[in-house]
């Protein structure tokens, strides 16, 4: 047996998705053949659902989606033996594969690798695919072996997890992030969630944390993520009027050390400029438009830094000890909704476009779970 038929979830178009036998090969040398166990669903996965392309990157061809995963080892490549991983072993994938060679990935910033590819997206042809099918191989450099204390679902969202340490990480070095620090987060979606749960941890105990819905707020301050929570009341448009009411209601009137804005909407940026302290930071971390207006001299002439974060690089291990650790609490509380096996990816897809269930529940990260300890698969 050289080869098996595994069940992949294919999108074909806006919405059209289906249940699709494919052919996995035998794993590489270097490779783990691992059957997924959970994926948690992106903003991105939905672009890609709904419209066939996510901003100005279209897809060309079928594509499975899927990339904040963890699943258990079914098959090891002869070179991954040798460096230890083992059948059972269960880990969490980093998807992302960079060139490795570039002067980027040589100096460790793999994550903006020209021609890193990342499974479920578009960008690079042919498309890498996700993570919705049953079983994948995955180069065993990046997968992450998990402790048993960290299960499937909580290792499905290291990939968000990442996203928040890189972030967070990043304003660390600009200074801008310390213990004590005043910090303010724009969006409270997953990963505006998991950068005020990173931020509480420096020692900080003033994390404000804004968004328009007041449940995610109210969600974040209730798991313990942020101590404080802001909605704009309605009237207020500009960015300007935002952050002025924001700041003298949160008593902050000289400003936040750092703003992460988890949006990308532009009156969120703008705001995010206006809410931050002179000589604190403006990190983006969301994807939202990618042309706006900005107040910029009011960056610039109060040396208010600008900062991208993408994606995520050297976060990983991070990750899992911090999960390990017990100390980023209620992480799994995010996984508001989880449905099982592939039939259930319509569903879970149709739940994640929206804001609360029928049931009034808020819904944050939607879980498909697949594969199953009492079959066995090999
Ligand atoms: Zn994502
Ligand atoms: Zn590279």
């Amino acid at each position: 047996m050289d080869r098996s038929t595994v069940k992949a979830a294919v999108l074909l178009g806006a919405k059209s998705l289906e249940i699709q036998s494919v052919e996995l090969s035998l794993p590489l040398p270097g490779e783990l053949q691992i059957e997924i166990r959970s994926t948690t669903l992106c903003g991105s996965d939905l672009h890609y659902y709904n419209h066939y392309r996510n901003g100005d990157i279209i897809v060309k061809s079928p594509l499975a989606l899927g990339h904040e995963s963890s699943g258990i080892v079914k098959l090891v490549g002869s070179e991954a033996a040798a460096e230890g991983w083992k059948v059972g072993d269960r880990v969490a994938l980093e998807v992302g594969i960079p060139c490795g060679n570039c002067a980027r990935c040589l100096e460790g910033r793999y994550n903006i690798c020209p021609t890193i590819r990342f499974r479920s997206s578009a960008k690079s042809n042919p498309h890498y695919w996700g993570t919705l099918q049953e079983r994948i191989n995955h180069p065993a450099k990046w997968c992450h072996r998990l402790p048993d204390s960290i299960s499937y679902s909580q290792a499905a969202l290291l990939e968000p997890l990442s996203v928040a340490l890189h972030a967070t990480r990043r304003t660390e070095r600009n200074g801008s992030l310390y213990p004590g620090a005043n910090v303010l987060v724009i969006g409270a979606g997953a990963v505006g969630l998991l950068v005020a749960a990173v931020t509480n941890l420096t020692g900080t105990s003033k994390v404000c944390i804004t968004d328009i819905i007041l449940e995610r707020v109210d969600f974040a301050i209730a798991n313990g993520w942020a101590t404080k929570g802001y909605v704009a009341p309605p009237g207020l448009t500009t960015g300007l009027e935002i952050a002025t009411d924001l700041k003298a209601k949160l008593n902050m009137l000289n400003g936040y050390d750092v703003v992460y804005d988890c949006t990308g909407m532009e009156v969120c940026v703008q705001t995010g400029i206006y809410a931050a302290r002179s000589g604190g930071a403006l990190m983006l971390i969301g994807m939202g438009s990618p042309v706006m207006t900005l107040p910029i001299s009011a960056a610039a002439l109060r040396e208010v830094d600008i900062l991208g974060g993408f994606r995520y690089a050297n976060t990983y291990q991070l990750g899992v000890e911090l999960l390990a650790s017990g100390k980023l609490q209620n992480v799994e509380k995010l996984v508001t909704h989880s449905f099982r096996g592939m039939e259930g990816i319509q569903t879970a897809f149709r739940t994640a476009a929206q804001r609360m269930d029928e049931n009034g529940q808020l819904i944050v990260k939607v879980e498909i779970e697949t594969g199953s300890d009492s079959v066995e698969v090999e």
